[in-house]
């Protein structure tokens, strides 16, 4: 496990990248990971044109406190979000930078099925921009939501984790990831069981890395790249708080 970690963050960043880059623009010239158009040099991002850019959809407030989606029209007083019902978060608030659909949805899917780690700098942007992502993020421990170690080998790298040094970076002001939970149940090995049964193993799914120590004075901030249900995020939220992790909140890229 320690190795494919090891491995993901060489290939993630420094003169690798640089170099990877620059031959990799020389040989395909930079296309929009949306509609595969070319993206022009003075584009403001690097793997997304200009129309598709556009219409990203950053979340704005009002937006539930829960899972961060955005409510729309007047909001008067306590409001039900429909995309969290039923779950009852082991955390203070949740946010997320856009919405999942066009264009933000692609860069999650290049990132996570097609080896993209060059997204990773346009998603640092989108992150520069969401405002009320960052000021979460800015000072506290970016906790990465784990991968089973079988599914690490099998992906090389976490892009949760990829996605939390992304947010670091774009926060500044003292943000900095630490791996401090692990995935003991490997639960996407388990689409044979049906939902319930997946649903509770998933309530055991994680544990405190080895040598973990949670300090009750730190602000800890989950970090995943798609809010769904939450109840992955929250599985992970239970662990932090029952080990004294009280200032506790979660972050996602997209939300869908
Ligand atoms: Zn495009
Ligand atoms: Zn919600």
């Amino acid at each position: 496990m320690e190795n494919d970690i090891a491995e993901s963050e060489i290939s993630a960043r420094g003169p690798w990248r640089t170099l990877l880059r620059g031959l990799s623009d020389v040989v395909f010239p930079p296309a929009c990971v949306h509609c595969r158009g070319l993206v022009p040099d003075e584009s403001e991002f690097r793997h997304l044109c200009g129309k598709c850019a556009a219409q990203l959809d950053y979340v704005q407030r009002p937006f539930c406190t829960t899972c961060g989606h955005p409510f729309y029209g007047v909001v008067e007083g306590e409001r039900l979000c429909p995309h969290c019902e039923g779950l009852a978060p082991a955390y203070r608030e949740g946010r997320t930078a856009v919405l999942l659909k066009g264009a933000a949805r692609a860069l999650v899917h290049e990132l996570k099925y097609h080896r993209g780690l060059h997204v990773l700098e346009d998603m640092e942007r989108i992150f520069r921009r969401s405002a009320a992502v960052v000021e979460l993020a800015r000072g506290a421990v970016l906790v990465p939501v784990p991968l089973h170690p079988r599914k690490l080998r099998e992906r090389t790298y976490n892009q949760s984790e990829l996605i939390a040094e992304c947010l670091a970076r774009a926060a500044g002001g003292g943000a900095r990831v630490q791996r401090i939970l692990q995935r003991s149940v490997d639960t996407d090995s388990q689409t044979h069981h049906d939902r319930r049964t997946r649903q509770s193993n998933l309530k055991n799914a994680f544990a405190l890395a080895r040598d973990a120590v949670i300090h009750p004075g730190h602000s800890y901030l989950l970090v995943d790249d798609v809010f769904t249900t939450g109840s992955t995020l929250n599985s992970c939220a239970l662990v932090l708080r029952r080990a004294g992790g009280v200032n506790l909140d979660v972050v996602t890229f997209g939300h869908g």
